[in-house]
């Protein structure tokens, strides 16, 4: 979570004032963080991920969302510094984010301990919650927004979402949240508007009759699960990685290359095939969060294509010479910027820098939802208030970090993972894109592809199972690639993607082997094995052995005594689950619930 600042948050009708302020000062910031900074060099591949927590209480078979964030948080804020575990605030007042405390090492090894950094955290949280607390890796809460979902005695239909579903006590009480949610709405001039389609079982009811409420506003399709509150979509967890690169450029480098693999690990880590307690026809988060926070006003949406959480529009990288050749042919989908802001930045000194410049003015083109009276005025030199208040609500696929201080160096950021129910899981998902930053940059390996097929790989994975029935573009000629080298693209399924084909593509899990047999850096048997079921749970998952978490889950309830075939998930299955989540998660029931989950070598 990025920017947490105190004080009073100004209504929409008073921030709307401040937007040009926001934005030319949010650029004297960057500009003057550019010219601090864009010199460093050699900094290591530091990285670190985060992880989201729910916490949640069941009793006397019974699960509901635990409110306490500010509890638990204070609590866990005395927890002994010599642990590298680090506890933050999230939107839903039922979550937590754990961090490592200090970011890990470059060194192969340091990848080999993140799932028992990853446990020690999942652990420590644990003991500071209360008898009947439990704390769970799901990604979205299958029947959050139905019944009495949350611990609160408050009603639906809060000021800040006006929601017929979500009480506005389950938004953090830091007052930068309930204002975001209250400044969208406003700004949008109605409501958030997010719509899913259902899962069509046998007793599903075609055409689909809505099981809480017909009310819903025009436009809005009748057939398709309805939320109208940020929390549905800000309300679910995810797993994100950070990388330190080694110069601005570098890091410029290692978010392009990153881009094209951010659907392809959305659908391998899908976990989130139910919402508002309905069986969803898709099994990931990304566009029900992309919808939950869309400010565009309807005459804004004729003209700005996305939301400002969604995907990637252009490549930023100055140095590979791929690009440079043919940087239409690559960044290929209209950009628009915000010409006040690119004339800005031109003048401050980036006029010999125009992929950037289209970078940060794209960013620029969303107003500020949250200011704090008593931060208006900053000192630009040394404050980033005013940038991080526009680049930390744009939550892109992948993000683009400049220095917040001088400890810190150029960072490009990993956002399209679910959660997973298992710290084996997210550790295998995080190291493998770990492995694959170091195979990219050791490698050179060239993703690049237009952006427009990342762009409809982003789609594709929205459907139900996105590992088998859709294929995704991808470059094919990754290795050893020059300006001339002719590029070819091919539509493959996930299998091929991952595990290879025998002709043209040499797949992602081969890749990261090629790296680990050649590499000279010292590595222990022991992380070796861990790397290698890390690499079969994912080799699994994309040939179909092993399934993903949203297809266990859907299993689960479709096996469920109690499940009717009609696609509600009542409160009997929603116990059952997160149960079933909660025991998996510290590691009961592998062999039983969970058979067939984790690879046979775990
Ligand atoms: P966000 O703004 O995305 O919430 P956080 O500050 O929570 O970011 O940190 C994201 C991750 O970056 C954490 O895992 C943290 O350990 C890691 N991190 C911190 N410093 C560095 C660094 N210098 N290089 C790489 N990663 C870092
Ligand atoms: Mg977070
Ligand atoms: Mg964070
Ligand atoms: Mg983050």
């Amino acid at each position: 979570m990025g920017l947490l600042s105190e004080g009073t948050p100004l209504k929409w009708d008073e921030v709307k004032k401040y937007a040009d302020h926001v934005r030319e000062h949010g650029i004297i910031q960057l500009l003057s963080a550019i010219r601090k900074y864009s010199n460093r060099s050699n900094d290591p591949l530091y990285w670190g991920d985060e992880l989201e927590y729910m916490v949640v209480n069941m009793d006397n078979h019974r699960a509901s969302l635990s409110i306490r964030q500010e509890e638990i948080l204070g609590t866990l804020m005395s927890v002994n510094v010599s642990k590298n575990v680090s506890y933050h605030q999230e939107y839903g007042r039922y979550m937590v984010e754990s961090t490592p405390r200090v970011p890990f090492g470059d060194k192969l090894e340091d990848i080999g301990g993140l799932e028992d950094n990853m446990a020690l955290r999942r652990s420590t949280a644990r003991s500071f919650v209360g008898p009947k607390e439990h704390v769970i890796t799901l990604t979205s809460y299958p029947r959050l927004g139905v019944g009495k979902c949350a611990e609160t005695k408050k009603e639906v239909g809060g000021p800040a979402t006006k929601s017929l579903f979500l009480p506005d006590d389950i938004i953090n009480l830091h007052p930068r949240f309930p204002t975001l949610s209250q400044n969208i709405r406003e700004r949008r001039g109605k409501k958030v508007e997010i719509s899913v389609p259902v899962f069509q079982d046998t007793a599903t009811k075609t055409p689909w009759v809505d099981p809480i409420t017909t009310e819903r506003p025009e436009g809005v399709p009748g057939d398709q699960i309805y939320m109208d509150a940020m929390g549905f979509g800000m309300g679910c967890c995810c797993v994100q990685l950070t990388f330190q690169g080694e110069s601005m450029d570098k890091t410029r480098d290692l978010y392009d290359a990153m881009a094209p693999l951010t659907p392809l690990m959305l659908a391998i880590s899908a976990a989130s095939p139910i919402f508002r307690g309905v069986l969803a026809d898709q099994d990931v988060r990304w566009n029900v969060v992309s919808a939950s926070v869309d400010d565009r006003t309807d005459e804004e949406k004729k003209r700005i294509p996305k939301s400002r959480y969604d995907s990637i529009d252009c490549y930023i990288s100055r140095e590979n010479p791929i690009l440079a050749k043919n940087p239409d042919f690559y960044n290929d989908i209209k950009v628009l910027t915000n010409p006040k802001v690119a004339k800005q930045l031109e003048e401050g000194g980036l006029a010999n820098d125009p992929l950037l410049v289209q970078h940060f003015s794209h960013l620029f083109i969303r107003d500020p939802l949250v200011i704090f009276e008593e931060r208006i005025d900053q000192d630009d030199e040394n404050s980033n208030d005013h940038f991080e208040n526009i680049q930390s609500t744009n939550w892109q696929t992948v993000r683009f970090k400049p220095p917040p201080n001088n400890t810190i160096g150029w960072r490009a950021e990993f956002r399209p993972m679910e959660i997973q129910i298992t710290d084996f899981e997210n550790a295998a998902l995080c190291a493998f894109v770990v492995l694959m930053v170091r195979c990219i940059i050791k490698y050179k390996v060239t993703f690049y592809q237009p952006i427009s097929q990342v762009e409809k790989n982003m789609k594709s994975a929205h459907v139900r199972d996105p590992i088998h029935r859709v294929k995704y573009w991808v470059r094919t000629n990754i290795l050893d690639q020059t300006a001339d080298t002719e590029p070819k693209f091919a539509e493959l399924s996930v299998d091929q993607i991952f595990n290879g084909t025998n002709t043209d593509f040499i797949g992602l899990v081969p890749l990261v082997e090629k790296y680990l047999n050649e590499t000279d850096e010292e590595l222990t048997k022991e992380t070796r094995e861990k790397f290698d079921s890390y690499l079969e749970l994912i080799a699994g998952r994309a040939s179909g052995e092993i399934p993903t978490d949203a297809q266990w889950i859907r299993n689960f309830v479709l096996n469920h005594p109690s499940y009717k075939h009609d696609s509600i998930i009542n409160e009997e299955i929603n116990y059952d689950l997160v149960k079933a989540v909660e025991e998996l998660g510290i590691g009961k029931k592998w062999n039983t619930l969970g058979k067939g989950l984790l690879p046979q070598q775990k």
